[in-house]
């Protein structure tokens, strides 16, 4: 069975317009670096080409129209960052994002007619922390949670899993399905960083109480500390929800000298998440993964995880 997966990775220099300035850890040069390793991919794994923006309507399944406009206006008119936070822009960004956002879909499209099993979608900028009215930490559009809402309205599906191992805690995302029964969302980071949510203690609210699961994580701790909790409570959690699809924030910024991230996971740790997922995608969801790139601020190291996430998707 394993043999039979077709896998695709979707990656394109043209992300590179999204100029984030001298310094800035999203860089162009972390996006390089990662490119020339997925050059260097096993063979049997596809190059997924995706050209497409997310049209209006789709970034409103997830963000406030005045929202969207204020991302316009501030790319239009050379702002450095977003009114609303921290994200470092350019002219071109608004562009990048919706072509960021606009590939996941693809990928979603592309995984649900079966042409492939799963998509690594990596793209920048990122989208985990980018709530329906307000872009932060380094992210203008949420391509992970419009995506779940696409397969929902587009695909028909009901439940989606989305599993988040950035080191930074996704609140954009738990914000937006905060009190959905029908959106699982997990996440595994370090506690007491950036964005400072993520508490055990969120469950979920209202009917969408269960469907939200937070493991913080000790600074410092190892990818064994990681796995552990995952066994121990992700799993089970997974097992008893049955996702029809899986979603994934894979962010690397968890991996040992990441220069933002506090954690000490090596490389087969983010294989044996992934080899994770797909134990539950192909026990729930036929299999069906698109993974979708968050941080990773070691260039070097990102492009070592993210081909390890890439191989074990094999
Ligand atoms: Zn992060």
């Amino acid at each position: 069975m394993s043999t039979s997966r077709s896998i695709a990775v979707h990656y394109d220099s043209d992300y590179e317009r999204h100029d984030t300035g001298a310094g800035h850890p999203e860089s162009i040069l972390r996006y390089r670096t990662l490119c020339a390793a997925l050059e260097q991919r096993p063979e049997e794994i596809a190059r997924f080409i995706s050209q497409r923006r997310a049209t209006m309507q789709e970034l409103q399944y997830v963000h406030h129209a005045s929202y969207v406009d204020l991302v316009y206006r501030d790319c239009e008119t050379f702002a450095d960052a977003l009114r609303t936070g921290d994200t470092a822009i350019c002219e071109e960004s608004y562009d990048v994002a919706l072509r960021a956002t606009g590939a996941a879909l693809d990928a979603c499209d592309a995984v649900m007619s079966g042409t492939h099993q799963a998509i690594f979608s990596a793209t920048r900028p990122p989208g985990h922390h980018g709530t329906a009215n307000q872009g932060m930490g380094f992210c203008i559009f949420n391509h992970v949670a419009i995506a779940a809402r696409y397969l929902q309205e587009k695909h028909g599906l009901k439940r989606i899993a989305i599993i988040d191992w950035d080191v930074h805690h996704g609140n954009g995302t738990e914000a937006i399905f905060l009190e959905d029964a029908d959106v699982f969302y997990a996440s595994l980071h370090e506690d007491h960083i950036y964005p400072f949510t993520g508490s055990v203690n969120t469950k979920g609210i209202g009917a969408g109480l269960g469907t939200t699961l937070n493991l913080p994580l000790p600074h410092a701790s190892d990818g064994a500390i990681a796995l552990e909790q995952w066994d121990k409570h992700l799993t089970p959690a997974l097992e008893a929800f049955a996702p029809e699809f899986i979603l994934l924030s894979a962010g690397f910024d968890a991996r040992i000298d990441d220069p933002i991230g506090g954690l000490r996971w090596d490389d087969e740790t983010f294989a044996q998440m992934t080899r994770r997922s797909r134990a539950i995608a192909d026990r729930f969801a036929r299999g069906r993964i698109v993974s979708i790139l968050e941080g990773g601020y070691n260039p070097q190291g990102l492009a070592c995880a993210a081909l390890a996430h890439l191989r074990a998707l094999l």
